[in-house]
């Protein structure tokens, strides 16, 4: 069942989601050739904690820090740890706060240094087949419409979306429902309505869909080594307009529906 929040409880979850939203553009900013993701996992928890939240991803079961930080052909889930990030990879980052009770959810993937285009290109269609997903969060549309605009974008660009992965409801807890894959068919699925508030998170992959858990019991790795990419933002769906809850600084001025 889809639990619709109430306009004080999208509040709650919209405070959670500015200190999320400073936290990544802070990543963004610290993040470079050299840095381990253990460094950038201390910066990230430090920040939320000052700020009155909770590192929501601490202890979710069982995982073991604040971020998640996965570089290169890691989709997800990543271990930050002694790994160093290096000239030319792609890092994604995912972290949750919670605040006063509620959730918000929100990943970025970064260019360190100089990148190859075709991987830039892969960072600019997944966060464009997220805004174009956003962009369908108001009443009048049906969760299929949401799944259907990721793929549609990602796939006229020749990637791929994983299916295995989905985004998913945000509020009292990280998951809540609905499930949101990434690929689907429009016109499909329950109505949109005004205090739905969704966690949509496009993860692309440079070549085939097929993904693989390592391991360490968490790191999600493509299975023909190729680059991935993931973003992700916390939305309410509103009666005309999306309301994007965890907007970034850095990305304000940006496509705001
Ligand atoms: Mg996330
Ligand atoms: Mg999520």
């Amino acid at each position: 069942m889809i639990v619709r929040k109430s306009a004080a409880e999208v509040e709650k979850i919209d405070a959670a989601g500015s200190i999320l939203a400073d936290c990544l553009d802070m990543l963004a900013a610290e993040a470079r050739p050299g840095v381990t993701t253990a460094e950038l996992d201390g910066l990230a928890e430090r920040l939320i904690r000052a700020r009155g939240g909770l590192p929501t991803f601490l202890g979710y079961r069982g995982f073991p820090a604040s971020i998640c930080a996965s570089p290169n052909d890691m989709v997800v889930h990543g271990i930050p740890g002694a790994y160093r990030v290096a000239e030319g990879d792609v890092l994604s980052i995912d972290a949750g706060v919670t605040l006063g009770g509620y959730v918000a959810d929100s990943a970025i993937t970064l260019a360190m240094g100089a990148v190859d285009a075709e991987a830039l290109r892969l960072l600019d269609v997944t966060a464009e087949s997220l805004e174009a997903a956003l962009a369908e969060c108001r009443e009048g549309r049906r969760l299929g419409d949401v799944s259907h605009a990721v793929q549609e974008v990602v796939e006229a660009a020749g990637f791929s979306v994983v299916r295995s992965l989905v985004g998913h409801g945000v509020g009292k807890e990280m998951h809540e429902d609905p499930q949101i894959p990434n690929y689907g068919d429009p016109g499909r699925g329950p109505r949109l309505e005004e205090g739905m508030v969704f966690a949509i998170e496009p993860m692309v992959n440079a070549g085939g869909h097929e993904v693989f858990v390592a391991d360490d019991g968490w790191s999600i790795s493509t299975v023909d080594g190729s680059l991935s990419a993931h973003f992700e933002h916390t939305v309410a769906v509103g009666k005309k307009a999306p309301r994007v809850l965890t907007r970034r600084g850095s990305e304000r001025g940006a496509a705001e529906g």
